[in-house]
């Protein structure tokens, strides 16, 4: 008997690619079949893209799904997940343009860190690596990635790993990234529990280029510095951005697409407490080095101002008790929402007000799962705590059945 595929509306809330990424994911790990109608319906370009209809791909790889409409420009997909996770210990996506490889990784990791399967998995993902809104891979290897290691328990501090093989930027894309995922192996995620920030113990940074001079990288992070340091509120914190240059990408070297040159930078803050916060930015021909720096360095101070009235430094409430302070950027906010519902019980983490990304995220974990979200206001800056029950998936329960 077949089962009826789950409706998912594509255009709620956000209404982008997120929601179609998350009910992907879910469907795989679930081995629900489900259809999402109004495909970013609001978006300039409605429908799939590119790297959105690579990434189900991917997912349907894993899963032997069947699947239609998965094609550009589509507004409806459905899929049906169909055999034991996953089908292979190797797997391969390519967006085609420059559509982030980061945002291909983070359809597969939920799946395959549930995946029933006791060897490590490796996936090979082609397409932009340091593009605009999504995940610089710096942000995800350096921000993201650790966080989920240290605040979700992993087992081992090599459990997800990610190497850059080549850089690849807008337009052209070509860049690659190869990630190998160790399986939880039939465990359930831990939850988090993160309501401390702690405090700043310092800033670290990539400032990148490919097939431009080394200097340009040189005064993103100079900008970068200045900005930081000019910043009263961040105290004495040590502050070390390394300026990396890679060479431009023959046409053909291991079957690579010339990718053209480009250039960015990634700045990460750590506490004592395990959080760490991202900002980054993409460099444009024409524009300032030093301002794209700074630009970086302003969207991390946001990022630890970030619902708070006096952030960096602690503020006392009138009880003399240290007030609470956001554990997570905006940014890492609504990517761990989905590893918050799989995990096994009770998580809770504090945060600036919710952006519009995460409370997609919560609403497709909720029709997708039986997670409870729960979300509690602290102050009148938006302050708020995140708790879920999560189901605690684990690999014998998803499509391994
Ligand atoms: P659409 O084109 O419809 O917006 P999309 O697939 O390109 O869809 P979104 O649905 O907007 O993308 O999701 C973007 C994801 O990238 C989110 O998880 C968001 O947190 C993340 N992201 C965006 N900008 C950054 C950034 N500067 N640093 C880290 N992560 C980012």
């Amino acid at each position: 008997m077949t089962t009826k595929p789950f409706i998912i509306d594509g255009s709620t809330l956000e209404g982008g690619g997120q929601i179609l990424r998350n009910t992907i994911t879910y469907s795989a790990l679930l081995g629900k079949p489900v259809t999402i109608r109004n495909i970013r319906t609001g978006r300039a370009q409605p429908g799939l893209k590119s790297q959105h209809a690579a990434g189900i791909l991917l997912a349907a790889e894993i899963c032997n799904a069947s699947h239609s409409g998965v094609s550009i420009g589509s507004e409806q997909v459905t899929f049906v997940p169909r055999s034991k996770l996953p089908t292979s210990s190797s797997f391969t996506a390519d967006a085609l343009t420059a559509g982030s490889t980061t945002l291909l990784f983070q359809v597969a990791l939920p799946i395959l860190l549930l995946a029933s399967s006791s060897e490590p998995i490796t996936l090979t993902l082609k397409g932009g690596t340091n593009a605009l809104l999504a995940p610089q891979i710096d942000y995800t290897r350096h921000v993201f990635l650790p966080f989920l290691h240290t605040q979700f328990h992993l087992p081992s501090p090599s459990q997800i790993e990610i190497q850059v093989d080549r850089r690849g930027y807008y337009p052209r894309g070509g860049g690659q990234l190869t990630c190998t995922i160790q399986p939880l192996s039939g465990s359930p995620l831990s939850p988090i529990n993160l309501l401390e920030r702690g405090d700043l113990i310092g800033v670290e940074g990539v400032s990148h280029v490919k097939g431009l001079p080394l200097l340009l990288a040189k005064n993103m992070a100079k900008g970068a510095v200045s900005s930081l340091t000019s910043s009263s509120s961040l105290g004495e914190v040590q502050v070390d951005i390394k300026s990396v240059k890679e060479e431009p990408t023959p046409q053909g070297e291991k079957g690579a697409k010339a990718a053209g040159p480009g250039s960015g930078i990634v700045l990460w803050a750590g506490t004592s407490t395990g959080c760490l916060f991202g900002g980054s930015a993409v460099g444009k021909k024409g524009v300032d080095p030093g301002k794209v720096g700074a630009q970086a360095a302003e969207e991390l101070m946001r990022g630890l101002r970030w619902g708070s009235a006096e952030p960096v430094s602690q503020e006392l409430a009138p009880n003399g008790e240290a007030q609470g302070r956001p554990c997570v950027d905006e940014y890492t906010q609504d990517q761990i929402i989905i590893f918050m519902a799989l995990a096994k019980g009770a998580s809770a983490v504090r945060t600036g007000p919710l952006t519009l990304h995460t409370k997609t995220a919560i609403w497709v974990a909720e029709q997708m799962t039986d997670a409870k979200f729960d979300v509690t206001k602290e102050d009148a800056n938006g302050l708020c705590v995140i708790r879920c029950q999560g189901v605690g998936l684990a690999a014998s329960q998803n499509l391994g059945r």
